[in-house]
């Protein structure tokens, strides 16, 4: 099976493509978390994609292109998150996808307004570790600033300032929100409230892909 999912930062893509990722057997692709990876080695390239994504701009399509290009090409069954961010970048993930001879199967779209999104990433805090997140006030670690799963110390990541968050929000709404029209003349949206408790969207997902396969 092969899905993206769709939906500002903030809406609880991370959270439910891990639980999609896990109940159906497939790779969590969080572009995202790869980047972040990647900028751990502060070469002279990752600190300027650092740079990037701290002021919360989108890294250019060619060097995401060729990133995804390189991951689909050693996977079959996978949940792409935060991928694509671009009209661009969706229409070349179906050119790749049709290449590899593996098409999209669903495109999950959560909806969340920007005022909750605001709210929820400015008091996130991450783990770099293991990735883990944690809310000041709606999911508060058991010890404060240490990560429950892996004991490593939380972060606030640097692009989830009120400031930056207007920022991505805005380039959402410019860049990213017109690629759900894509997927729904496909046939392959499948859109959710994301407002919710997370087990119950995560058990509405389940059901509405099961009901498609
Ligand atoms: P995320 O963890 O999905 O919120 O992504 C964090 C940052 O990584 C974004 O604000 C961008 O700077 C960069 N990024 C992740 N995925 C993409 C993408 N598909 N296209 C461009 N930039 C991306």
């Amino acid at each position: 099976m092969r899905l993206v999912i769709l939906g500002a930062s903030g809406a609880g893509k991370g959270t439910q493509a891990k639980a999609l990722a896990s109940h159906f057997g497939l790779r969590h692709i969080s572009t995202g978390d790869v980047l972040r990876e990647e900028i751990k080695k502060d070469s002279i390239v990752c600190r300027a994609l650092k740079r990037l994504m701290d002021r919360g701009d989108l890294i250019p399509d060619e060097i995401m292109l060729s990133i995804v290009e390189v991951i689909l090409s050693e996977e079959n069954n996978f949940i792409l998150d935060g991928f694509p961010r671009t009209f661009s970048q969706a229409l070349a993930l179906n050119a790749i996808c049709e290449r590899l001879g593996a098409p999209i199967d669903a495109a999950v779209d959560i909806h969340v307004p920007d005022e909750k999104i605001l709210q929820r990433l400015t008091g996130r805090t991450v783990c770099p570790s293991c990735t883990a997140m944690f809310h000041k006030e709606y999911f508060p670690p058991k010890v404060t600033g240490v990560c429950d799963k892996c004991g490593g110390g939380l972060i606030q990541r640097p692009d989830d300032t009120a400031e930056t968050v207007q920022h991505r929000l805005k380039l959402y709404h410019k860049l990213t929100e017109p690629i759900a029209d894509l997927y729904r003349r496909q046939g392959i949206l499948i859109s959710v409230d994301g407002t919710g408790e997370a087990n119950q969207i995560t058990q509405d997902l389940i059901k509405a892909l099961e009901e498609r396969f």
